[in-house]
């Protein structure tokens, strides 16, 4: 399979010293979907702002063929789309509308285009209809969605999921996933849920202190208790 992501020896520590990556080597095939789990302070979080450059370790990143790095940072933010736990931490404009225009506007694209990509965006995420309402009027779910829309309006290859399940009911949920499941983008997806990790991803990555400890098929890692219990995650 063609890798879209591929990192390798990449380690990083904050600047007050403390190690979150230690040497991670991963490929990622082009419309993968893959679970990133682990324990809190496990890396996840600091892992996904190296794809888009946001931090910088030691070793290599590639994003779409690109190498990670001032010169190509423009072009690899439009194929890395991050969506984040919290759709409040990324929904700031008075109507919906503008929440989803406002990637397509800000690459200055005329009008019509950006009108086609909102519409194609709100489509996706089955939220045709809400485009004058106020995001903060919406419930926890459909603010995910159109979160999740700002993102798709930029039209990115891949997705970065921060634990997109976190918060909502069972029937939302199960909504988010079957979703989730239809986009073909390739997809990044850290979460603490284990049912959705076993519905949404056929691959999983387990960190556990900075260091990938294990990747396989969910059916065969998530099926190991050993493995699980030893890195502080639970057994769907
Ligand atoms: P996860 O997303 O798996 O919970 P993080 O990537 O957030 O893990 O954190 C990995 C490690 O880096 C943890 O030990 C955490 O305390 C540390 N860390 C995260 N952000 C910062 C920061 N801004 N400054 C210093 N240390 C940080």
């Amino acid at each position: 399979m063609e890798p879209i992501i591929q990192i390798e020896n990449l380690s990083f520590s904050y600047p007050d010293g403390r190690q979150a990556l230690a040497d991670i080597n991963v490929q990622i095939g082009r419309g993968e979907k893959v679970a990133v789990v682990g324990p809190n302070g496990a890396g996840k979080s600091t892992l996904f702002l190296h794809l888009n450059g946001i931090l910088r370790g030691e070793g290599r990143v590639r994003v779409a063929g690109l190498e990670v790095s001032a010169r190509t940072m423009r072009t690899v933010r439009a194929q890395v789309g991050l969506v984040f736990q919290d759709p409040d931490d990324q929904l700031f404009s008075p109507t919906v509308f503008e929440d989803v225009a406002f990637g397509p506007l800000h690459l200055s694209y005329p009008p019509d285009k950006v009108r086609d990509r909102v519409a194609r965006a709100l489509a996706a995420v089955g939220m045709v209809g809400h485009e004058e309402q106020m995001p903060h009027h919406l419930s926890l779910g459909e603010r995910k969605r159109i979160a999740l829309a700002t993102v798709l309006a930029m039209d990115p290859a891949i997705l970065v999921l921060d634990e997109p399940s976190s918060g909502l009911d069972p029937r939302a949920r199960r909504s988010l996933i079957g979703l989730l499941r239809q986009l073909p983008q390739t997809m990044l997806v850290a979460s603490h849920d284990m049912r959705l990790v076993w519905d949404l991803c056929p691959r999983t990555i387990i960190l556990d202190g900075g260091r990938l400890v294990a990747d396989g098929p969910t059916a065969t890692l998530l099926r190991d208790e050993t493995l699980m219990n030893r890195h502080g995650l639970e057994v769907p």
